[in-house]
C-alpha cells in the first residue's frame, strides 16, 4: 500500500479494498478447505481470526467538516482501512451524530462506540488527571508533550489513568501553541478578567474563574453561536486555521494571543478496551501506527496553514491581533501554578501524574534555555524577515 493510495477517495479505495479482501477471504477459504481436508483443520482458528473483518463505529466531537479535527479523524479511519486491507473499517460519526459531543469518552467506556476522537480535558469533571494529557496552562508545547508520551513515561500512566474506565488512549494529534482567544472586551489589565464570561474548557478554565472570570465550556459547533448571542464575552477554540472556518471573526474584535492555556494540545483517539484486546495483535499494532502517522501529520497540517488563515484573518478581515499584556500572563501564570497545586492536592492520581509531568518539563526547560531559546532569540534578532503588519500588532 502506497502513501500516494492512502490519500485516494475512500470510495475508490472501498471499492479497491472490497474487491482485495474477496479474492484474499476467497484464497483463505481455498486454503483452509485443503487444511481441513487434509488435517482435520488444526490451524484454521488462526486463519479466520486473521481474515475476519471488523466494522467499528467512532464518536468525535467535532462538527462534521471541520479542518484538521474532524479530517484528522477520517484520516486516521481511512488509513487504518487501507493498512488493513479491509479487515478493520471504522464509520466516524460527528460530535452529536451518535452521542452529544461531550459524551464521546462515555460512550467508548460502555462500548456503545468502539473507538472516539476528542481532547482529553473534556473528562476532567470525570477523571481530574485527564487534562495533563491534552493541555496544561504554561505546560509544554508540542514538541515536550509528545516526548514526554512517548519517551518520559507520559502515555503508560494516559494508559493507567483511563484503565479503569475501561478505554486505551493513543496520542493521534497536537494543535502547537493555540491562540488566546476572541474578546468583545479589552484585557488591559488581570482585573479586566471580573464579571467576564468566557468559554474555554480545561485547567484554563479553572486558571480564569480564580482571575473573576464566569466560564463555561461548549462543543465547538457551539462557539459561534454563544459568541453571537452574547451568552458568552469571549471565547477561545483553536488557533487561526480553525478559528477562521469557524467564522469566530464574525463575533468579536480583538484576537488575543498567545494561548497560554494551550501551548500545544494533544488530541487524542481512544479505544474501547474489549474491542481493542479482541483484535489480532497485527491490527491492534496498525490502530497505534496510524495514530502516530496523524500525530506527525496533525501537527504539520496546523504548522502549515495557521498562519495562512492569519494573514486573511487580519489582511482581509481586518481583526485586530493584539498580544496579552506581560502582567496578565504573569498574573495568570501564578493562577496557573496555584490551580494545579490545589488540583494535585486533593487526587492522588493526579499528584503522580503531575510529579512526572513537573520533573520532565523541568529537565525540557533547562535543556530549552539551551537550546530552542538560544535559537529564537537569536532568529528574533534579524525582524526584517517578518511580515511588516507582524510588527505593528502588540499590546493595547
Ligand atoms: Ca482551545
Amino acid at each position: 500500500m502506497s502513501l500516494l493510495s492512502l490519500l485516494e477517495h475512500p470510495k475508490d479505495q472501498a471499492q479497491k479494498l472490497n474487491r482485495r479482501t474477496f479474492m484474499k477471504n476467497l484464497g483463505l477459504a481455498g486454503a483452509v478447505a485443503a487444511t481441513a481436508a487434509a488435517s482435520q483443520a488444526v490451524c484454521a482458528p488462526h486463519v479466520w481470526a486473521q481474515g475476519r473483518t471488523y466494522n467499528w463505529r467512532m464518536a468525535t466531537t467535532w462538527p462534521r467538516g471541520l479542518p484538521i479535527f474532524h479530517d484528522g479523524a477520517e484520516r486516521f479511519a481511512r488509513e487504518v482501512e487501507a493498512r488493513s486491507e479491509g479487515r478493520l473499517k471504522i464509520q466516524v460519526f460527528a460530535g452529536g451524530e451518535l452521542a452529544p459531543a461531550f459524551d464521546t469518552f462515555d460512550a467508548v467506556s460502555k462500548g456503545t462506540v468502539d473507538v472516539g476522537h476528542s481532547v482529553s480535558f473534556y473528562w476532567e469533571d470525570k477523571i481530574p488527571a485527564a487534562p495533563w494529557f491534552s493541555a496544561v496552562p504554561f505546560g509544554f508545547n508540542a514538541q515536550g508533550i509528545n516526548a514526554w508520551f512517548y519517551s518520559g513515561g507520559g502515555l503508560k500512566l494516559w494508559e493507567e489513568v483511563y484503565a479503569p474506565f475501561n478505554v486505551v488512549p493513543r496520542p493521534v494529534g497536537n494543535t502547537g501553541v493555540q491562540m488566546g482567544g476572541w474578546f468583545n472586551r479589552k484585557v488591559i489589565s488581570s482585573k479586566d478578567f471580573k464579571g467576564m464570561k468566557v468559554r474555554m474548557g480545561g485547567l484554563g478554565a479553572k486558571v480564569l474563574t480564580r482571575a473573576g472570570a464566569t466560564v463555561i465550556d461548549v462543543p465547538g459547533g457551539e462557539v459561534l453561536a454563544a459568541l453571537e448571542s452574547g451568552k458568552v464575552d469571549a471565547a477561545e477554540w483553536v488557533g487561526p486555521a480553525d478559528d477562521l472556518q469557524m467564522g469566530l471573526y464574525k463575533a468579536a474584535k480583538y484576537y488575543y494571543y498567545p494561548g497560554w492555556h494551550e501551548p500545544g494540545s494533544a488530541i487524542e483517539v481512544i479505544f474501547n478496551k474489549n474491542a481493542y484486546d479482541s483484535l489480532p495483535g497485527d491490527l491492534r499494532n496498525i490502530l497505534d501506527d496510524v495514530a502516530m502517522r496523524n500525530n506527525l501529520w496533525t501537527l504539520c497540517e496546523f504548522e502549515s496553514q495557521n498562519f495562512r488563515a492569519l494573514q486573511t484573518l487580519v489582511s482581509q478581515l481586518k481583526v485586530q491581533l493584539v498580544r496579552f499584556p506581560t502582567e496578565v500572563l504573569n498574573k495568570l501564570r501564578k493562577f496557573s501554578e496555584e490551580v494545579l497545586e490545589e488540583v494535585a492536592a486533593k487526587d492522588p492520581v493526579v499528584k503522580k501524574v503531575d510529579g512526572s509531568f513537573k520533573a520532565f518539563k523541568k529537565d525540557l526547560d533547562n535543556w530549552g534555555y539551551i537550546s530552542e531559546r538560544a535559537y529564537y532569540e537569536f532568529m528574533a534578532a534579524k525582524p526584517e524577515t517578518l511580515e511588516p503588519w507582524i510588527h505593528e500588532t502588540g499590546e493595547i
